[in-house]
């Protein structure tokens, strides 16, 4: 079948929108009519190169549509089902997944980041040539065949705007508060950017019954919607952040800070931005090759932890219905989050307004 679809072709380059050929589910795959793609940075690596990945490769990773069709052996799939989209499928049977850390499983590893489904092919190309998949998911298209380990099922009447967000943001900020680390009753955090990955953090330790929730970024905008989700403070990044972070916390401090850049002087001031005995929790993605320099007196002298967190350090089957779960009760208000909508034809312009800073997340609806 075609699909329309983004199709990235070379580094620094626009999306372009047409059709390609999408080859039918095979074992263990599903054919998934996507209803809304969020607009994640991760993405936006792609252009850059700060994520190397072959080309040309057809972008998106956080995303809801239904079940269309189906392959062979996809036990508990069915046609008409809503699904959120895991961008980290997991083989279920190795070390890491027998230890309950799916999100680290390296059995597809290989496989995934060349650009392939999990079986080291693609089910992608235009006019005779392979085009790659991007996380096993490629969904910033009408149509995606992914893995079915990669679905999570939720019920019909939840938005898909807020499945999608579900996928990654979510699901990668709030995880790091709650399973990276355990934000508790009282908790005083900071959380260094407020995209859509720091915005869930806010949600997060919100929810956790943190006291003091301090939003740091560069963009002031960002401040009305880090309060409507549960800060409590917002700050502008500048080089005294720290002084100001510890001038707010008792001169301490905070407990727990969070950085959803990835950028290395960011990182560092986060650091000192933690209280002896306090953890700095890395969620944002560093372009690769980078390096960031802790104090390694201050760590041992302070008893600073520093902890990496991959994809909220999720257990997706669990975590995605959790989240849902949450959202419908009121206590995770994804939908405050969403602050516009496109069309797919209008991917490029929805990039653009993220990298502009226009606060809050994006979604194409397809
Ligand atoms: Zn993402
Ligand atoms: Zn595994």
């Amino acid at each position: 079948m075609k699909t329309r679809a983004a199709i990235l072709y070379d580094l620094n380059t626009s999306f372009k929108i047409s059709d390609v050929d999408l080859q039918s589910p095979k074992e263990n795959e599903v054919l998934v009519k996507m209803s809304a793609v969020g607009v994640c940075h991760s993405d936006w690596h792609l252009v850059t190169g700060d994520t190397a990945h072959t080309l040309p490769c057809v972008p998106g990773h956080e995303g809801c549509g239904e079940i269309v069709d189906l392959g062979s052996g996809c036990n508990g799939l069915k046609n008409g089902q809503k699904v959120i989209l895991n961008w980290a499928p997991n083989c279920g049977d190795c070390f890491y997944c027998n230890h309950r850390r799916p999100s680290l499983c390296e059995a597809y590893t290989k496989y995934i980041w060349d650009g392939f489904l999990m079986d080291g092919t693609s089910r992608l190309s235009s006019g005779g040539e392979t085009f790659y998949h991007y996380c096993a998911l490629s969904c910033l298209s009408e149509y995606a065949v992914v893995p079915a380990s990669s679905c999570v099922v939720i019920p019909n009447d939840i938005p898909s705007e807020i499945g999608a967000l579900v996928g990654c943001a979510v699901t990668t900020g709030v995880g790091a508060t709650l399973n990276t680390v355990n934000v508790s009753v009282g908790d005083a955090v900071a959380i260094f950017g407020a995209g859509g990955v720091g915005l869930s953090m806010i949600m997060g330790a919100a929810y956790a019954g943190a006291s003091t929730i301090i939003a740091v970024d560069i963009n002031e905008d960002k401040a009305s919607i880090s309060s409507t989700v549960g800060a409590t403070d917002f700050m502008l990044y500048n080089d005294q952040i720290a002084e100001g972070i510890r001038s707010r916390t008792e001169g301490r401090g905070v407990d727990y800070a969070f950085e959803a850049i990835g950028i290395p002087t960011v990182q560092e001031m986060a650091l000192d931005a933690v209280r002896p005995g306090g953890t700095l929790v890395l969620s944002g993605i560093s372009p690769m090759g980078t390096k960031t320099n802790f104090l390694g007196a201050v760590l041992t002298r302070q008893e600073k932890t520093v902890k990496g967190s991959y994809y909220g350090t999720s257990e997706t089957n669990r975590d995605f219905l959790k989240y849902i779960d949450l959202y419908q009760k009121g206590e995770l208000p994804v939908e405050k989050m969403i602050t516009r909508y496109y069309s797919l034809d209008e991917v490029n312009k929805a990039y653009q307004d993220l990298l502009d800073g226009k606060p809050g997340r994006g979604v194409i609806q397809l």
